[in-house]
């Protein structure tokens, strides 16, 4: 059997989820003899080719997230979020309490820190959206795996669970995190 393909994506986050991919520590060599990294964060390969699995990092806050988002799912046979910020919205949510004039104007121009500030406007910058969603918001989400970062086990769970053919269902005792 050839190599299981996967690609990630890295959106409204912290990168701390692809740290947490990172802190599988040696049970990395297993996954990476079974497993080939394309487009991510990790390898800076730019496009993304037809994979087997797709990994999400964080939340959907601005216009490219959400096309790059779908440009995943249509080329992915299996979506998988990882962290609160993909599963639920996570932190970049906080912001769904206010407009979005009213975030950027706190950020840019009423910050302590900031002096003769202004919004800005280069075209090159994506719009934010009104609001961060998560991703099973925007398109199919076949399994999810929350936590703040979620730990290196159940990352190692879910895509050993994958590479045996299965799609994961993460245990009980793996969702609890008091
Ligand atoms: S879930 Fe936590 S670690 Fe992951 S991107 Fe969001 S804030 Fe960062």
């Amino acid at each position: 059997m050839g190599k299981v393909k996967l690609a990630t994506a890295w959106l409204d986050g912290c990168a701390g989820c692809h740290m947490s991919l990172l802190d599988m520590d040696e049970d990395l060599v297993g996954i990476a003899s079974a497993v080939e990294f394309t487009r991510s964060p990790i390898t800076d390969i730019k496009d993304f080719p037809e994979v087997d699995v797709g990994l999400v990092e964080g939340a959907i806050g601005n216009v490219a997230h959400e096309e790059e988002v779908r440009e995943l799912r249509k080329k992915c046979k299996i979506l998988i979020v990882l962290g609160d910020c993909a599963c639920f919205g996570g932190i970049p949510s906080m912001r769904n309490r206010f407009s979005k004039e009213e975030v950027l104007r706190r950020a840019y121009i009423e910050s302590e820190s900031t002096k003769d500030g202004k919004i800005p406007s280069s075209p090159e910058i994506p719009p934010l959206l009104e609001q961060a969603l998560p991703v099973g918001a925007v398109v199919k989400v076949d399994c999810f795996v929350p936590g703040c970062p979620p730990n290196a086990r159940a990352i190692k769970y879910a895509l050993t669970e994958l590479l045996q053919g299965r799609i994961p269902v993460l245990p009980g005792e793996m969702m609890r995190f008091d």
